[in-house]
C-alpha cells in the first residue's frame, strides 16, 4: 500500500534552562529517534504512559514544531525544510483533532465559524459562495445538525464538540488526521460512538489516522498497526493482532497485562505484571536499553547496550521489537471498546 506519511529517525530535544542567564542545563529527550511509515487509509495507534512523547511526535507530525533532526515526509516529499507556500499545501494534507473538546474550540466563535475556519487559510478549496453549505454537509458527515450551524460549542454535548473538532479536521480533505487523545476526555459510551464514527470517516474519505493515545483498548479497537512508545523511543510495532496477541517486549506485555478484562471468568487468571518505579526522566534517559530500571528480565547486556528496533520472532511470525531478550508471551484477550457500549 501507498505510504502518505513517513517519519525517520527523528528527534526532539528541549533545553532545560536555568537562571538569569538562561544557560542550557541539559536536553529534554521528548522524542528521540523514531521511524515509521504510515500507509494511505491505515491506522497506526501510538500508545504509551504519559511522557514518553507520543504527544510530541503527533505535533512534529504535523509540523507544529520542528525536529531537533530526522525528517517527516508526505507522499515521500520531505517537509522537515518547507517554508511558506509550500508548508501551507502541505498541511492541508495533514490535519489534526485534539484531546480535549471543551478548550480547543473557541466558545466565542459559531460551530459554522469554527468548521469553515480552514478555508480562510485555505481559500481555493471552497470557493467563498460555497462554504456555508460545505460546512453544512460536513456536519452532517459527522452526524451533527446543519442546522445548528449558527450554535456556540457550549451549547454541545462532549461527544458532539469532539465531532465538531473532526468536521475541521476533516474540512480541507486531508490524507492524514492525526488524533492526539481525541476520546480520552469523554464517557466510555460516547467514546465507542467517537471511535465508530472515525470508522466511517475512514472508509467514506480513504484518511489514514495516526492514533495517539494511553487507552489500550481503544487503540486496539481502531489500529490496524500499533506502536508503543516508551521515554521517546518506539519499544515494538506490529500490526494490531501481533501487538496485542504475541507482544515480544517486556514493557508491552506489561501494559498489557495491566488492561482489566472484561470476562469475569477470566479475572485473577491472568497474571500481571507489575512495574517498579516511575517512568525515568526524559531528560536523563537510562544507559542501554532504557526501559532496564523497570523492566524484570533485565541482564547486564541491557545497561550498555541499546537494542535496536529490528525484526524479531514472536512465536509465530516476527515483527519489530527493541529487546535483546525479546520473546512471545501470551496474554489473555484484553478488553475491546465495542464491549464497552
Ligand atoms: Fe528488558 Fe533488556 Fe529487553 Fe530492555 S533489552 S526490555 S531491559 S530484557
Ligand atoms: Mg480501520
Amino acid at each position: 500500500p501507498e505510504v502518505v506519511l513517513s517519519a525517520q529517525n527523528l528527534v526532539k530535544h528541549y533545553p532545560i534552562r536555568k537562571g538569569v542567564l538562561k544557560r542550557t542545563v541539559g536536553q529534554v529527550k521528548a522524542v528521540d529517534g523514531v521511524t515509521f511509515d504510515l500507509h494511505k487509509g491505515e491506522t497506526l495507534g501510538i500508545v504509551g504512559e504519559s511522557g514518553c512523547g507520543k504527544s510530541t511526535l503527533g505535533r512534529l507530525l504535523m509540523r507544529l514544531e520542528d525536529p531537533t533532526s530526522g525528517s517527516v515526509a508526505f507522499q515521500g516529499e520531505d517537509w522537515s525544510g518547507a517554508s511558506g507556500r509550500e508548508m501551507r499545501r502541505l498541511r492541508r494534507n495533514i490535519q489534526i483533532v485534539f484531546q480535549d473538546p471543551y478548550t480547543s474550540l473557541n466558545p466565542r466563535m459559531t460551530v459554522g465559524d469554527i468548521v469553515g475556519e480552514p478555508f480562510e487559510i485555505h481559500p481555493d478549496v471552497v470557493p467563498k459562495g460555497g462554504r456555508r453549505k460545505r460546512v453544512q454537509e460536513l456536519l452532517d458527515l459527522v452526524g451533527l445538525n446543519p442546522e445548528h450551524i449558527n450554535r456556540y460549542p457550549h451549547q454541545f454535548s462532549g461527544g458532539q464538540r469532539q465531532r465538531i473538532g473532526i468536521a475541521r479536521g476533516i474540512a480541507l480533505n486531508p490524507s492524514v488526521l492525526i488524533c492526539d487523545e481525541p476520546v480520552s476526555a469523554l464517557d466510555v459510551s460516547v467514546q465507542a460512538q467517537v471511535v465508530n464514527l472515525m470508522e466511517k470517516l475512514q472508509d467514506e474519505l480513504g484518511l489514514a489516522y495516526v492514533f495517539i493515545a494511553h487507552d489500550l483498548s481503544v487503540v486496539r479497537h481502531i489500529s490496524d498497526r500499533v506502536g508503543v512508545m516508551y521515554l521517546g523511543r518506539m519499544a515494538e510495532l506490529g500490526e494490531e493482532d501481533e501487538v496485542y496477541s504475541r507482544p515480544t517486549h517486556p514493557y508491552t506485555q506489561a501494559l498489557l497485562s495491566a488492561v482489566p478484562v472484561p470476562d469475569p471468568t477470566l479475572r485473577g487468571k491472568r497474571e500481571q505484571i507489575v512495574l517498579v518505579g516511575d517512568v525515568p526522566s526524559p531528560a536523563n534517559p537510562p544507559s542501554g536499553c532504557r526501559f532496564h530500571t523497570r523492566c524484570w528480565k533485565a541482564q547486564d547486556r541491557c545497561t550498555t547496550e541499546e537494542p535496536q528496533l529490528v525484526l524479531r520472532p514472536d512465536g509465530h511470525g516476527e515483527h519489530l521489537s527493541a529487546c535483546h531478550f525479546a520473546e512471545a508471551r501470551a496474554v489473555v484477550e484484553t478488553v475491546d471498546v465495542s464491549d464497552v457500549q
